[in-house]
């Protein structure tokens, strides 16, 4: 049975093209892009493409862009190095409540060596209030955190004017740009730093670039050798930024037409559901990404849909966890004033452009069996 798979915020799968351009890296350009030799030179020379194709992209400049291992080491990176290099200028950081863990848990790493930090909550669209930021911000702050758009309920944040307010009052802005690159253009201009993660537009897993504005002030997180301009040691993984730079290349071009397609399944799926199945309610509104769709169904645990969908061939995703007796809830859809029942009952299906109509009619038809069987059992944890 093939997978329908319906969690593309989670992850992607290669895309066309991305295979073939990193297999000679991992063969034959075996060097390592640091060596001197020839072999280093061929290895060195597909960083650096993928170097300035990634910038050209981006819209900024080569030297602005750091290779790290994904958008959980770019956020820390920003993070931590930000209010290193900001060290006896302040100690107070301001992070969204509905950040990704990367920033979320690096920010509760830095209250262990004195930092106080203010978690900015959302309204109930999902969306950040750039007042509630400017409000926020002290004379002892020294970085901000909001991400592009949230990979829960893919709403997307007035990121441009909250990088407008950092700028005026002299805070470095990280925007975690892990759910938008490739989906739309990113707010390069706004910021201190953005990251983004390869495996999020169909390119290899455990890579990504931190852009690091010409000027900013940030001290490096992994010490080591000279690579990145000295920024960040280790071997760089030459095979993965050739493959992040054609994913990245093929995504922008592709961007307009994925994301009507893409967007016309989503509603078309979320037109089904919430007139189909009685006591669906869709998370988040206003300005949202094409692909996402985070549903609650009253009487049901997100968790048990998810099982029961798994167990017909298609992949889901939920905010909350039951495991062994421990309940974790979403801390996207809690900070949003969600109610604890709506929370626990959500879940999160997210479309890429390897989804069709048929799936979705196939999906709607077993949603709505696994709703209907979980409600008769009352199986609520
Ligand atoms: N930031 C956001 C918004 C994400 O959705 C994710 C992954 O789900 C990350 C950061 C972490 O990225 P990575 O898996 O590359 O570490």
């Amino acid at each position: 049975m093939k997978t329908i798979y319906l969690d593309n915020a989670s992850t992607t799968p290669l895309d066309n093209g991305v295979l073939e351009a990193m297999l000679p890296y991992l063969k034959e350009n075996y060097g390592n892009p640091s060596s001197q030799h020839s072999a280093g030179r061929v290895a060195s020379e597909g960083v650096l493409r993928s170097r300035d194709k990634i910038a050209n992209l981006l819209g900024c400049k080569p030297d602005e862009v750091f290779f790290v291992s994904g958008g959980t080491e770019a956020g820390n990176w920003a993070l931590k190095g930000a209010c290193s290099a900001a060290a006896g200028r302040g100690k107070h950081i301001i992070v969204s409540a509905i950040e990704h863990p990367a920033l979320i848990e690096s920010a509760k790493d830095m209250q262990k060596f004195g930092y106080e930090v203010s978690f900015i909550g959302s309204d109930g669209s999902g969306r950040i209030n750039p007042a509630d930021v400017e409000n926020a911000i002290r004379a002892d702050t020294v970085f901000c955190a909001v991400m592009h758009a949230n990979n829960e309920t893919g709403v997307i944040q007035p990121v441009e004017e909250i990088g407008g307010i950092c700028k005026k009052l002299g805070v470095f802005y990280y925007c975690d740009c892990v759910q938008t690159a490739g989906v739309l253009p990113l707010p390069v201009n706004s910021c201190d730093a953005l990251g983004i993660s390869s495996h999020k537009f169909y390119g290899p897993k455990g890579f990504g670039a931190l852009y690091i504005r010409d000027g900013a002030e940030i001290s490096r997180l992994i010490s080591g050798g000279k690579q990145e301009r000295g920024l960040r040691g280790g071997t760089v993984n030459a095979a993965s930024a050739v493959g992040c730079a054609v994913a990245l290349e093929n995504a922008f071009r592709g961007m307009d037409e994925n994301n009507e397609r893409i967007s016309k399944l989503r509603d078309n799926f979320v037109k089904k559901v919430l007139s189909e199945i009685e006591g669906s309610h869709l998370i988040g509104s206003g300005d949202r990404l094409p692909s996402n769709a985070n549903i609650s169904f009253d009487g049901c645990n997100g968790e048990n849909i998810l099982f029961v969908l798994d167990l017909n061939g298609i992949a889901v995703s939920t905010g909350s966890a039951c495991s062994a007796g421990a309940s974790s809830v979403s801390h996207v859809l809690t900070a949003m004033g969600l109610s604890f029942d709506r929370v626990k009952s959500a879940v999160r299906f997210t479309f890429g452009k390897y989804n069709t109509e048929e799936e979705v009619e196939i999906v709607v038809s077993a949603l709505k069996k696994a709703v209907a069987k979980l409600r008769e059992n009352g199986r609520v944890c």
